[in-house]
């Protein structure tokens, strides 16, 4: 690994790959000189090391939003259920308590403020033009639809916008990251930039 993370990332569950997180860090090395950053899922924090850790260089806060009820494929008896994130007393999944503990141990607290809601209603009120937006949410097409409709306009000239999750082929995974990536390229609004594994990214014109 060409950089240096506070944290031992293995030990963060996640479904990121370390060439993909390495690609975030590095975009958001560069993206957070423009403006603050924002990820849209962040699960038990593993995006948000790499994102965190790049945006805490230049002194930029990174909007970790995520309502930490889990995505659909999180929930009991679905594939990816994890239950050590499931809380039996209210019967729902809650992934924050394990985000807070991987902000603390990354020494990321000054840096990452976390917004726990669901996209639609933290996009509800923004204004904040961002240097870098990274969409991992829910991958149902609404979900998937809802993220890029409501945050992609906040991305200032120059800006990054990256995808996780993008199988041209069906029988690699979900299309509903990959219907947004195609949203995306289609737009004008975007320099299509070197997917790298499953992490597609583009520049803002
Ligand atoms: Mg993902």
């Amino acid at each position: 690994m060409s950089i240096t993370l506070p944290i031992n990332i293995d030990s963060v569950k996640g479904f990121l790959a370390a060439d993909e997180g390495e690609a975030l860090y590095q975009y958001a090395l560069t993206a957070s000189k423009l403006g603050p950053c924002l990820e849209i899922g962040s699960y038990c924090g593993k995006s948000t090391v790499y994102l965190g850790t790049a945006c805490k260089e230049n002194n930029r806060t990174l909007f970790a939003l995520d309502h930490h009820r889990g995505s659909e494929e999180h929930q009991l008896g679905e594939e990816y259920h994890d239950p050590d994130l499931y809380d039996t007393s209210i019967e729902l999944m809650d992934s924050f308590k394990t985000f807070r503990t991987t902000m603390r141990l990354a020494d990321l607290d000054d840096t990452v403020v976390p917004i726990v809601s669901s996209s639609l209603i933290a996009s509800r009120d923004w204004a904040t033009p961002l240097g870098m937006v990274f969409i991992d949410g829910g991958h149902s097409e609404e979900a998937a639809q809802t993220d890029y409709r409501s945050w992609s306009s906040f991305i200032k000239p120059g800006g990054i916008l990256a995808i996780h999750d993008i199988f041209p082929n069906p029988e690699d995974g979900g299309q509903a990251p990959y219907n947004i990536w195609k949203l995306a390229k289609a737009s004008g609004l975007f320099e299509e930039l070197p997917t790298v594994n499953t992490l597609g990214l583009f520049r803002r014109l």
